[in-house]
């Protein structure tokens, strides 16, 4: 066993159909008496009923929360949290709507009460990112962490089956990476293949019947072990590939992770035999990137990138982005070898196992 370091996360977990029942109560042990709810245009009728539910500690709703935090959003958000007095926020909503409350946490220090609707784990991750001029900064800050998270699995009804598939293989995404990061530790290890195991095992039968609340539950579960392994442990070629992508080409966040995960972990896998046995015992496939290639066609995903709107000329100036400035990854990063993933991602093809 390799030598670790474990530092736990102070998270509070709220979890189980219902617990949004338990949101005012939440708000209040915080000893908060204003807290501004945040959520994109389109889950406006969810932030009202939360609104609701807070009574007299609700300062406001403010229904901005696009993707990739504009720094445009993040100011106005900021201005109106100043001029309501608010002093926590409540984000209902995916990545992009914690994503805001996470810059205006940045600013005010403000408590962030995190209600997620989708599976993309940034609740439970003091990372922050604000897009500028088409760049998405990113950095590490104890303050964005969501002080509370309420996993409340009726909310995720509603996210489309298409939708729930490829945040399902983002979730997923974070566990493969956490399995052999650098920082790993056994505990997290533990968390992440748990986090594949229920996933994988929910995540068909969600997109087949997506109004059943226990299959939703168990993926929900999934999808909170894989927030807290992204949150605990560093991301390799996989994330900084997406992050390339989807920051320059604009590419949408879920879908790419979902076509590009097979091919960086077939880039990986030589490297990382024990992470691989992991992750294919959890899928219950005979190989890790085979597996996961078959589970997210499975879920109906579109495995080319070609198909979600890069051009094949863009793949030399994605490769020379991801390998512009170095980081730890189990194998070397080469530029040949990130066009070859590329060009297969591409093309969407099966990874050979
Ligand atoms: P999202 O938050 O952009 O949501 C996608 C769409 O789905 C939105 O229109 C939203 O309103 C809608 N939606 C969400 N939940 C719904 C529900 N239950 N029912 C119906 N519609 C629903 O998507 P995402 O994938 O959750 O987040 C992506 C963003 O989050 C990216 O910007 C990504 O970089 C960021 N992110 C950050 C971290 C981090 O740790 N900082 C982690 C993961 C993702």
């Amino acid at each position: 066993m390799h030598s670790f370091i474990f530092e736990p996360q102070p998270w509070r977990v709220v979890f189980g159909a219902g617990a949004l029942d338990k949101l005012a109560e939440e708000v209040a042990r915080l000893g908060a008496a204003k807290a501004l709810v945040l959520c994109t245009p389109e889950q406006r009728a969810t932030a009202e009923d939360v609104a609701r539910r807070l009574g007299e500690r609700c300062a406001g709703i403010y229904d901005r929360a696009v993707m990739h935090v504009p720094v445009e959003v993040a100011r106005a958000a900021r201005e109106h949290a100043a001029s309501l007095g608010a002093d926590a926020c409540v984000a209902v909503g995916g990545g992009s709507t914690i994503g805001l409350g996470k810059a205006i946490a940045l600013e005010f220090g403000t408590p962030i009460i995190a209600v997620p609707t989708t599976y993309a784990g940034s609740e439970m991750t003091p990372i922050w990112g604000i897009t500028e001029a088409g760049v998405k900064r990113t950095g590490t800050d104890k303050r964005v962490l969501p002080r509370t998270v309420i996993y409340d699995p009726t909310l995720t009804l509603s996210l489309p089956p298409a939708l729930s598939g490829v945040s399902g293989m983002n979730a997923i995404a974070h566990c493969v990476e956490a399995l052999y990061a650098q920082n790993a530790n056994p505990v997290i290890s533990l968390m992440a293949e748990e986090g594949i195991r229920a996933l994988a095992s929910s995540l068909p039968g969600v997109v087949a019947d997506p109004g059943n609340l226990d299959l939703r539950t168990k993926a929900q579960y999934g999808a909170w072990l894989a927030g807290a392994s992204l949150g605990a442990a560093s991301m390799a070629l996989h994330h900084k590939l997406c992050h390339t992508l989807g920051g320059t080409l604009n590419l949408p966040h879920a879908e790419t992770h979902t076509a590009v995960l097979p091919h960086a972990i077939a880039y990986n896998s030589a490297a990382t035999p024990e992470a691989m046995a992991r992750v294919a015992a959890a899928l219950g496939a005979a190989d890790a990137a085979g597996g996961l290639y078959d589970l997210a066609v499975s879920l109906g995903a579109k495995m080319a990138l070609r198909d979600l709107g890069m051009k094949e000329a863009d793949i030399e100036r994605a490769a020379d982005l991801a390998t512009l400035n170095p980081y730890w990854n189990p194998c070397p990063v080469t530029r040949e070898g990130v066009l070859a993933l590329l060009h297969a991602a591409h093309q969407g093809r099966r990874p050979q196992g």
